[in-house]
């Protein structure tokens, strides 16, 4: 399968690494020059439990310079960036290309519907975990999964192909009806820990030094599968809470993505999480004061970075 990856920071150089490693031709599309020409001189160096090599004949080059049209989209930019990514390859897609988004957050579908049909979007959710640490270099470690299906909940044989490409590349990926709830889920257990702990400037476990910590970051997975159910979804509190439980207890010294921007100065995915939240939850007259509190707090702080 031609597989282009549109933002191939962290996780989009873990996928098309190991895409590229299963015998997929895959076509890193990113705005980091840098990090592309380390790529192309010397290959992708990618460490994982499976070892530490370098991956060569990738293909990595800016979105405007991508040629032909991929049979398969991954878009792995940040939620703040997709717009601005697609826009600019707008030419490399074609009827037949898959678009697909594994990216943290909702509004991803809404977005990918304002580039290609409806029927070519995929939407998923991805548990593996990837750091950038530098220039051409990628480190995962431990296990995920992968979740797929067509955004518009119809299935297509697209589901099942695109589900065993990515399995057949050891990301354990099933084609999965309930995706939108593993989605939602994975937008609560973000919206309490990383807003929490962007806010705060607390590691995951530091979440514990007072009873307020885990005791904040529940009601707000409470709020946000409110309104998950409010839109029709079946979402699993139980599970959730056990997830942001097990987090606190044993991710000591985790740093969130959105506090790592926030130390960072860079804006955060914020308004993809608590945001799209907050706004599903007026048009559903749901209150969610926590989720809409942790909201306007980190906005003030994205504010703040930008004045500094
Ligand atoms: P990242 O910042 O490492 O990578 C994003 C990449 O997008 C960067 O390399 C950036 O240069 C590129 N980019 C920005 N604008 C672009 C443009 N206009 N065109 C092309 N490329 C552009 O982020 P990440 O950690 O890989 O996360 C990507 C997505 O995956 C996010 O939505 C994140 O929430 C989600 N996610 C991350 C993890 C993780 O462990 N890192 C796990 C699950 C999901």
């Amino acid at each position: 399968m031609n597989i282009s990856i549109l933002g191939a920071g962290a996780m989009g150089s873990l996928f098309g690494g190991l895409l590229a490693e299963s015998g997929q031709r895959v076509t890193l599309l990113d705005i980091n020059d840098a990090h592309l020409a380390v790529i192309r001189e010397q290959g992708l160096r990618l460490v994982t439990d499976s070892g530490d090599r370098r991956i060569r004949g990738l293909t990595a080059c800016r979105p405007e310079q991508a040629s032909g049209h991929p049979d398969l989209l991954l878009v792995f930019t940040k939620t703040l960036h997709t717009e601005q990514a697609l826009a600019s390859i707008a030419a490399h897609l074609a009827g037949h290309t898959r678009v697909l988004s594994l990216q943290n957050g909702l509004g991803n579908a809404e977005t990918l519907f304002r580039h290609v049909a409806p029927e070519q979007v995929l939407i998923g959710m991805t548990t593996w975990p990837a750091d950038l640490h530098g220039p051409g270099h990628v480190e995962s470690h431990g296990l995920g999964v992968v979740r797929v299906f067509s955004a518009d909940g119809v299935e297509r044989p697209a589901c099942a192909e695109v589900a065993t490409v990515l399995d057949a590349a050891g990301l354990r990926c099933v084609a999965d009806a309930d995706v939108w709830a593993a989605i939602w889920e994975k937008v609560a257990f973000n919206a309490a820990l990383n807003s929490l702990c962007a806010v705060t400037g607390c590691a995951v476990g530091q979440l514990a030094a007072v009873p307020q910590g885990p005791e904040l970051a529940r009601a707000v997975v409470q709020e946000v599968l409110a309104v998950a159910r409010a839109e029709g979804i079946a979402v699993d509190p139980r599970h959730c809470l056990a997830s942001v439980a097990d987090a606190i207890a044993q991710h000591r010294t985790h740093k969130p993505s959105m506090l790592q921007d926030v130390l960072a100065g860079r804006p955060t995915e914020i308004g993809s999480i608590n945001g799209e939240v907050v706004a599903r939850a007026r048009r559903a007259g749901i209150a969610v004061p926590r989720t809409e509190m942790l909201l306007g707090l980190l906005r003030l702080v994205e504010a703040r970075a930008r004045e500094a």
